[in-house]
């Protein structure tokens, strides 16, 4: 399907760095990148084109790299001879997405060698419920109080938001955490991905700052929540909001004097089972 192929390699990612972090573009198809839909494959096969230490580079690929807040993806390879090697991190570097494996697991491997992919999917399904959750509650902040959200990250089952100015009234917490699970939460609201122009998108930037966008971008990834929310985003979200289930936002440890910059929250249903 065209809108798989190299869709993440233009895909705009927002971060734990300074936004927007754009990638250039990896030079292997992102499987997982084109859809919605595409976030819920679980294994693909592949050709290994690169064997950097402790690594493997693969022409295609479903495992999400670390960025964009999202931690990255966890699973298995199986090489030729049915020989299983666990991927246990994954990361761009130098343009590519490369595979590090436990054990050594890369020495056994060679370019040409077909590989059958295999997710961590009960990890990956957590990160797209987190990583929705994020987008809603960032939505939700800029439109009640004008807050922007810098930058987000996620781990385990919890996220943090670093936030543009801080949250002041004492009670949002609560307000906040009861319209998104009420509203969204507990919803089938749909969530889509949209590729747009740079034009297109400056002319509807939502809660996003378009005026820092890099230039000679062809075209931009968008998460749209339906009715709430569009944002510019390279991650992997769920197709419903209701997937992501109820969270609860959790007291800042240290608030600042004038209110917390950050908002924490956490899944209250606890890690994915499989869908
Ligand atoms: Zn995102």
């Amino acid at each position: 399907m065209a809108t798989t192929s190299p869709g993440g390699a233009k895909a705009f990612s927002r971060g734990f760095l300074p936004l927007p972090v754009i990638p250039a573009p990896p030079p292997e198809e992102a499987l997982h990148l084109g859809s919605i839909e595409d976030a819920y494959r679980k294994e693909f096969d592949a050709t290994v084109v690169a064997i950097p230490p402790g690594a493997v580079g693969l022409d295609r690929t479903l495992f999400y790299a670390e960025g964009g807040g999202q931690e990255s993806d966890r699973g298995t390879l199986v090489g030729p001879g049915g020989a299983d090697f666990r991927v246990v991190r994954v990361e761009r570097r130098g343009g590519r997405t490369l595979h590090y494996l436990a054990q050594r697991g890369s020495a056994h491997l060679q370019p040409g060698d077909p590989v059958h992919g295999i997710l961590d999917w009960g990890r990956r399904h957590t990160h797209m419920r987190l990583h929705t959750g994020q987008h809603l509650l960032s939505a939700l902040l800029f439109q009640q109080f004008g807050i922007r959200t810098l930058r987000a990250r996620m781990a385990g089952i919890e996220g943090v938001l670093e936030l543009e100015s801080p949250l002041r009234a004492p009670d949002v917490l609560s307000r906040l955490e009861q319209e998104a699970n009420e509203r969204y939460f507990s919803r089938p609201v749909p969530v889509r991905v949209a590729f747009v122009s740079p034009e297109e998108f400056a002319r509807r930037p939502g809660r996003s700052n378009a005026g820092r966008l890099p230039r000679g971008l062809t075209q931009i990834r968008l998460i749209l929540i339906e009715g709430v929310d569009e944002c510019p985003c390279g991650g992997t979200h769920v197709r419903k909001t209701g997937e992501v289930g109820p969270v609860r936002l959790l007291d800042p440890v240290d608030p600042a004097p004038g209110g917390s910059r950050q908002l924490k929250f956490r899944l209250r249903s606890g890690p994915s089972t499989d869908q």
